[in-house]
């Protein structure tokens, strides 16, 4: 079994070149070690072995975890977030990847005010239209975005998509491309609050193409944990 020290280690490499390839830097990609129904002692492991940020995709399952990690890495939601969730995902997140409706939007605003915090966040955008993945579609993006500008509690520092899950990932890259794109046409709008720094693209199957494309962070677990057992949480 290969260590988890050491598949970082591989990760790390792969993301230095598909950086180069994209004539950026390592630094200017983000990983993003996706912890679920992975236990505490593996995640100090990829704590120590240098990841500083870690993302989970439940609330209830982050609870059992955020506080026993330590020190403490940056704590990214990933997955969908349920509105009677949003308080506990504002108090225990630092990043927002999947913010998918505007009534979402509008809860993280009030929880946010509430506990005196400002959230950064993404717009999750389901590219390829995927009946059983959330997101907005690229049509609903700006009218989403244009009301989102007025939540002033609510950062919106970028875009997020999973892409569909394929054999080859080259078959995933215009979805990578379209993203981008959408991120691109979003900029020139200028719309205060917003901005379009960030792409979460890019997980253990497709990372590499995701960089090419222009990933800024991307959400790697099972080539740092090894496959997930349960397929509940998956
Ligand atoms: C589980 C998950 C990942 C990580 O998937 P791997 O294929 O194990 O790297 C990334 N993003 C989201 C939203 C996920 O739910």
């Amino acid at each position: 079994m290969p260590s988890i020290e050491n598949n970082v280690a591989v990760v790390q490499e792969k993301i230095a070149a598909a950086a180069a390839r994209s004539g950026r830097r390592p630094e200017d990609v983000c990983l993003v070690a996706v912890t679920k129904t992975v236990p505490p002692e593996k995640i100090q492991a990829a704590l120590a072995a240098g990841i500083e940020h870690m993302g989970e995709s439940r609330i209830q399952e982050a609870l059992s975890k955020v506080g026993i990690i330590s020190p403490g890495p940056t704590w990214h939601l990933i997955g969908h977030l349920q509105r009677n969730k949003a308080k506990l995902a504002v108090q225990i997140f630092d990043f927002i990847h999947s913010v998918d409706s505007l009534r979402l939007g509008y809860t993280l605003q009030r929880r946010a005010e509430e506990s005196k915090r400002t959230v950064d966040c993404l717009v999750q955008v389901n590219v390829a239209g995927e009946r059983a993945k959330y997101g907005v579609s690229p049509a609903q993006l700006l009218p989403l975005l244009k009301k989102m500008s007025a939540l002033s509690r609510l950062n919106v520092r970028g875009l997020m998509t999973i892409a569909p899950y394929v054999d080859n990932p080259e078959k995933v890259r215009p979805v990578f491309r379209q993203l981008r794109k959408l991120a691109r046409e979003t900029e020139k709008l200028k719309l205060p609050g917003i901005r379009m720094e960030e792409l979460s693209m890019g997980m253990s199957g497709d990372f590499e193409v995701a960089i090419e494309e222009g990933a800024t962070m991307i959400r790697v677990g099972t080539a740092i944990f090894g496959s997930r057992t349960d397929p509940a949480t998956k």
